[in-house]
């Protein structure tokens, strides 16, 4: 199977959002007041040339985030925690094209998350069927998302995604999952914590897997030292998630791929194992 990156920009967030400090509500204030940037992250999209058709993981972030309002000044991350930079032609269809693959031609759009730099290049795939799971579209919807940090007022109009429950059907270590191809090499398993509906997306290569894995965790060392992000709103529940893809990653030799790790280019071109 050919497997791409994409890059669609970059992203800064303060260093307690990789690995916060506190509990509840003050998690996410020690996370904002935190003086300290990341160096620029990549926002990172797969893409999945798989024989049943293309599947892409995440959509990254748009070239709109420069207009003034997009994202909510109103709102204390939007105003303190996060800074992005995208350029037009780093958005996920002109890349997509770029590697000879229409964006109408992608069959599968499977959404780790709704947070905005994973949502954003949602409007490049009015064809496509798209899967979300339904706690995460529950959590993003209407002005109950807009508190909790989402963009649900620019989804696209078209936007009704197919939403996925996680029948109890266990996949390894995880209690829930849902397969996507007919083939039966393309899993969805629930990895609730940096957001309480997210999901990674498990791809069988050969005799080795391939974990996307949203932000489940920043990157993967950040996984190996089960560090804590600074804006789960459920530290169990994260800490739990990240016990179960551990023993995952021991069952099965695993590429583990984060969204914002700048090794998970690499490690996806070199087939690079996780060893724990
Ligand atoms: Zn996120």
């Amino acid at each position: 199977m050919r497997i791409h990156a994409i890059q669609t920009g970059t992203v800064a967030v303060k260093e307690r959002q990789l690995s916060g400090r506190g509990n509840g509500t003050l998690r996410l204030v020690n996370t904002m007041r935190d003086p300290v940037w990341t160096s620029p992250l990549p926002i990172y999209v797969w893409v999945i040339e798989h024989p049943e058709g293309v599947i892409v993981v995440d959509t990254g972030e748009t070239a709109r985030i420069a207009e003034p309002g997009y994202y909510p000044r109103w709102h204390p991350y939007y105003r303190l925690g996060v800074r992005a930079w995208v350029q037009p032609e780093e958005e996920v269809g002109p890349r997509l094209r770029a590697l000879g693959i229409s964006p109408d031609d992608v069959r599968w759009v499977v959404m780790t998350h709704l947070h905005t730099d994973h949502a954003g290049g949602l409007h490049h795939f009015p064809k496509s069927q798209i899967l979300v799971s339904r706690a995460e579209y529950q959590l993003a919807a209407g002005i109950r998302g807009q508190l909790g940090g989402y963009l649900p007022q620019h989804q696209p109009r078209w936007f009704a995604p197919k939403l996925i429950d996680f029948p109890s059907q266990a996949f390894g270590p995880f209690t829930g999952s849902y397969t996507l191809t007919k083939a039966g090499d393309v899993h969805l398993v629930p990895t609730p914590g940096h957001s309480a509906g997210h999901l990674s997306v498990i791809v069988q290569e050969g005799a080795h897997a391939l974990f996307f894995a949203g932000d489940t965790s920043y990157t993967q060392q950040l996984l190996l030292d089960q560090a804590t992000d600074g804006v789960t709103t459920n530290m169990a529940l994260y800490q739990e998630t990240h016990r179960q893809v551990l023993r995952y990653l021991r069952s099965m030799p695993t590429i583990y791929l984060p969204s914002h790790d700048p090794e998970s280019a690499r490690r996806l071109e070199a087939r690079e194992v996780a060893k724990l």
